[in-house]
């Protein structure tokens, strides 16, 4: 009889094929196809390095088994198979399990772990197209966001014309470059979050919208931004089923944003906008900029009236004036942060650049504090009450 070993896998139900994995395993033992991003048994040796750069958590998945999952069976699952039930074989994988447990705990020391979807989100669709089954759209609009000419930040709208392509906010789509990598392979799809409602950047169209910035050797964010109306793209996804809006109007939600990770922020606001308006539960956003003419939609967040969304705008490069960060100013607000976090209505979205996740943690670790809650115990309560999203890179 095989002995049982434990398995790392990924969950493709979770995945946002970011490839961040991927790119950081030492010894490539994570690979892809078309479909899924998966973990070679024979390879991994537990080491952990792809643990805290996952987004999502999807790849914190471990499975006993008496024969490992092939890559081949990984590549077709659109789900993770349930833990078979392997009776007295089990045993003996304690003391395996206390030494992973010690490794993945340290691994988990920053903000990362597994994302949990908000109990009332719809259920989002995911992966209906592939590198192999694209999405063509067709680009309807590409406007310029920014005035600040070192700064160019778009808001491009994509028609999916007669093709069924559903998005709840929150969710990612992949954008495949054209041309080839220097291997002569087709490049790997990028990932933008959609900055659109559900029922489209114009209700009832079957269109979305992306906010890019051109970064100066970007591929594909050139790519993008030089798109003109009429051209046409590959899309894959849609991708990510934890960062979702509740569907509770009830529900608080305190958004934590800098540059374009404020796409995500901007679909949440536009879905409470047409359908609870003033009357729900209410968002706090801290929204970072380098100055207002580099702030991705600072002119429509104008008109956004206070009863549905409360904005901190925070700028860090302003002629004559100290820097300040979202962590900043959230700490110069603690009290208004401090109220939320005791509500069990309030849930947490941060978005955006990767390097401030540090300071945000930091901050709220201030503020739980102030109010006697030690935040590691909170974030990990609201983590898995599914009230607690991350996604920056
Ligand atoms: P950016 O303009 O470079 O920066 C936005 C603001 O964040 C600036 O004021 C910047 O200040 C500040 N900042 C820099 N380091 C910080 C830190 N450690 N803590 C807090 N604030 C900090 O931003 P961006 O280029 O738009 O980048 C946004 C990021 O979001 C990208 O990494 C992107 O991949 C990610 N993202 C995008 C999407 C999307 O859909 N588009 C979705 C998810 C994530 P300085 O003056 O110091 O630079």
């Amino acid at each position: 009889m095989n002995t049982p070993v434990k398995q790392h896998l990924i969950d493709p139900e979770i995945c946002i094929r970011c490839y961040t994995c991927e790119m950081t395993c030492p010894i490539e033992a994570i690979t892809h196809d078309d479909m899924n991003v998966v973990v070679d048994a024979d390879k991994c040796n537990f080491c952990m390095d792809c643990i805290p750069v996952c987004p999502t958590g999807s790849i914190d998945e471990w499975r006993v088994v008496n024969t490992p999952y092939s890559l081949e069976e990984q590549f077709g699952w659109s789900e993770l198979p349930p833990q078979e039930d392997l009776g007295e074989a089990e045993t003996g994988m304690e003391a395996l399990d206390e030494a992973m447990a010690a490794l993945l705990a340290e691994a988990h020391a920053g903000a990362g772990g597994k994302a949990v979807a908000p109990k009332s989100a719809a259920r989002p669709a995911i992966n209906l197209y592939t590198l192999a089954q694209p999405a063509v759209a067709k680009v309807q609009g590409n406007y310029r966001l920014t005035d600040d000419p070192e700064h160019d930040v778009r808001h491009i709208i994509l028609d999916m014309g007669g093709l069924p392509f559903p998005v709840l906010e929150g969710q990612s789509v992949g954008v495949v470059p054209p041309g080839e990598d220097e291997n002569g392979k087709p490049h790997l799809p990028r990932l933008y979050s959609v900055s659109s409602p559900r029922d489209g950047e114009r209700p009832n169209y079957n269109n979305i919208s992306l906010t890019v910035k051109r970064e100066p050797d970007g591929l594909c964010s050139n790519f993008l931004c030089d798109l003109e109306k009429g051209a046409e793209l590959n899309l894959t996804g849609p991708f990510g089923a934890t960062f979702l809006l509740p569907d509770d109007a009830e529900a608080r939600l305190l958004l934590i944003c800098t540059g374009t990770g404020s796409a995500p922020m901007r679909a949440f606001t536009m879905r409470r906008q047409r359908v609870v308006g003033g009357k729900s539960g209410g968002m706090l956003m801290f929204f970072g900029a380098r100055n207002p003419e580099s702030l991705p939609y600072f002119g429509p967040l104008k008109k956004v009236p206070e009863n549905l969304l409360k904005q901190e705008l925070v700028y860090s490069r302003l002629d004559g004036q100290a820097k300040e960060y979202v962590q900043d100013r959230m700490m110069a607000r603690e009290e208004a942060v401090a109220e939320m976090l005791t509500d069990p209505a309030t849930h947490i979205y941060i978005c955006g650049l990767k390097g401030m996740e540090d300071g945000v943690e930091h901050a709220l670790t201030n503020i739980a504090e102030s109010i006697g809650q030690p935040w590691a115990i909170l974030r990990d309560v609201m983590r898995s009450e599914g009230r607690y999203h991350v996604e920056t890179y």
